[in-house]
């Protein structure tokens, strides 16, 4: 599957959706306490498997009266070659946070894609909340859940991935109440089993923030 993170990649890239060193992606298995990240600042259209982070998860129990809570921590480990020189993106928080538990994919794959797609920023740009619209298109929200908008934060922050997962409604066992979710003057964050699953909720998206801009009546 990190095969397939790479030509989505290529194909955002193709697409427009991002330019030379942006978006990420990140990949979990289940039964592995690991996953797999895109490191920063690499040109994605030449982005290869081997380059990928692999990251530990680390979980500790933190428990008192009447209460269990668990603290989480991650680690590079693993380099190869290719990826001994790199770092994990930037968007490490916004990953981390999706990948440490599972929710309703803990007997599957967790996959987490942030592109920058052309029109869904230009919707949110222009003040259409992608939550919203969605409901007049039923080609769009019958296989899609588009949460409400995130505002402006900045890239790479903790506040970008705090209010990503806010929107997106992660709870602490994981689960998440949407499948995408847009970030204001910046891009989308889409979650699902496989790569392109993912990617087609931000292609039905990016489709739908078209044609609604295409009319003028927003
Ligand atoms: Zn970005």
């Amino acid at each position: 599957m990190l095969e397939t993170c790479c030509d989505i990649l290529i194909d955002a890239y193709k697409r427009n959706w991002i330019t030379s060193r942006d978006g990420n992606i990140s990949i979990r298995y289940h039964d592995r306490d690991h996953f797999y990240v895109t490191p920063s600042g690499v040109r994605k259209q030449q982005m290869q498997p081997e380059m990928f982070k692999k990251i530990a998860i680390w979980r500790t129990i933190n428990s008192g009266v009447g209460r269990v809570e668990f603290n989480y921590s991650w680690n590079v480990i693993e380099q190869t070659d290719l990826s001994g020189n790199l770092v994990p993106s930037g968007e490490m928080p916004l990953h981390f946070g999706l990948q440490k538990e599972l929710g309703q994919h803990s007997n599957d794959v967790r996959v987490v894609v942030h592109v920058h797609p052309t029109y869904c920023i230009a919707a949110m740009h222009a003040g259409i909340d992608l939550g919203t619209i969605s409901n007049s298109f039923p080609e769009l929200n019958r296989y899609t859940k588009v949460a409400p908008n995130v505002g402006d934060v900045a890239p790479i922050s903790q506040e970008l991935a705090d209010q990503c997962h806010y929107r997106l409604e992660l709870d602490d066992r994981g689960n998440i109440a949407y499948d995408i979710v847009g970030i204001k003057g910046h891009g989308v964050v889409a979650v699902d089993v496989t790569p392109w699953r993912a990617y087609e909720h931000i292609e039905r998206l990016e489709h739908i923030c078209k044609i609604v801009l295409a009319s003028g009546n927003y």
